[in-house]
């Protein structure tokens, strides 16, 4: 009995080994929209096998719920709230979040020592604390976590992946560090930093120390930088061009800069400054 029963056993966990990863051509699996992105505070929000979950707190509790019912969404509907890392457009309003709807807050030990110090926040009570590289489960959900040089004390991306698909959410990333090379690859689409058009900055009105901290290693990635990474990721069906500065760039010139170098196929996005985009599927 036992040498019949191994094939069988065998063959039910291949069986539902390959549900998971579903064709090509089946319908999509996630959800995902932008609420806001910018330095005037961000929040992404991205839905997946019956799971809500908002990627940073960057914008007031209210807004974020009125954005969220324009999508047919509530803030009672969410899951939890993942900070990427302690600037206050990222994570302002994790204490409302909390304490007006209960979230359970997830960010790194670094992320909440500047928490800690920031009055703003006000109490957080449920803070569940991950190391960059942990993988976070919410039912069939995983969030992978990784670490980015970008100038906050222990910053970090993440790729969404559910049933086979994998959503990158990834800003204020400091510059293109190799982690991010080798993720590009596997992914089916991203929400990707696009801060600033070089020369837009360089000619701009910032001071010369601000300038210089954007570009720096542990600023942001310009669109030329951005553009350069897309063309790597070969699997993308599109990419959302994400935080865009105000001063020193626009939707046009990122997506013209990105038109040139990724070329015509990439279905691209641009996340707006003060209002949600609609509802991208994965
Ligand atoms: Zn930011
Ligand atoms: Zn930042």
């Amino acid at each position: 009995m036992k040498t019949e029963r191994r094939p069988r056993s065998a063959a039910r966990r291949k069986g539902k080994a390959e549900q998971l990863v579903l064709p090509l051509d089946s319908g999509p699996v996630m959800q995902a929209a932008s609420l806001q992105s910018g330095s005037n505070g961000n929040c992404i929000f991205v839905e997946a096998g019956g799971v809500r979950l908002l990627f940073d707190a960057g914008i007031t509790g209210a807004e974020t719920g009125r954005r969220l019912a324009a999508l047919g969404r509530t803030m009672e509907d969410v899951s939890a709230v993942i900070i990427s890392h302690d600037h206050a457009d990222h994570m302002k309003f994790a204490g409302v979040y909390q304490r007006k709807y209960g979230l359970p807050v997830y960010m790194t030990h670094g992320t909440r020592a500047v928490a800690e110090g920031m009055r703003d926040l006000g109490r957080l009570f449920d803070v569940r604390i991950f190391r960059p590289g942990d993988r976070l489960s919410f039912g069939d959900v995983t969030v992978e976590t990784m670490r980015t040089p970008h100038d906050a004390e222990e910053g970090a991306v993440f790729v969404v992946a559910c049933r086979g698909r994998r959503l990158g959410v990834m800003t204020d990333l400091g510059h293109l560090f190799p982690k991010l090379r080798d993720t590009i690859g596997t992914l089916d689409a991203v929400f990707l930093e696009s801060n600033y058009d070089t020369d837009m900055l360089m000619h701009g009105p910032y001071p010369a120390f601000l300038k210089k901290r954007i570009r720096g290693h542990a600023g942001h990635i310009s669109n030329h930088e951005s553009a350069e990474l897309l063309r790597e990721g070969k699997k993308l069906k599109w990419a959302c061009l994400s935080h865009l500065s105000e001063q020193n760039n626009s939707p046009a010139v990122a997506l013209k800069t990105h038109r040139d170098i990724v070329g015509a196929d990439l279905i691209l996005h641009t996340a707006h400054r003060y209002e949600a985009t609609g509802l991208f599927e994965v």
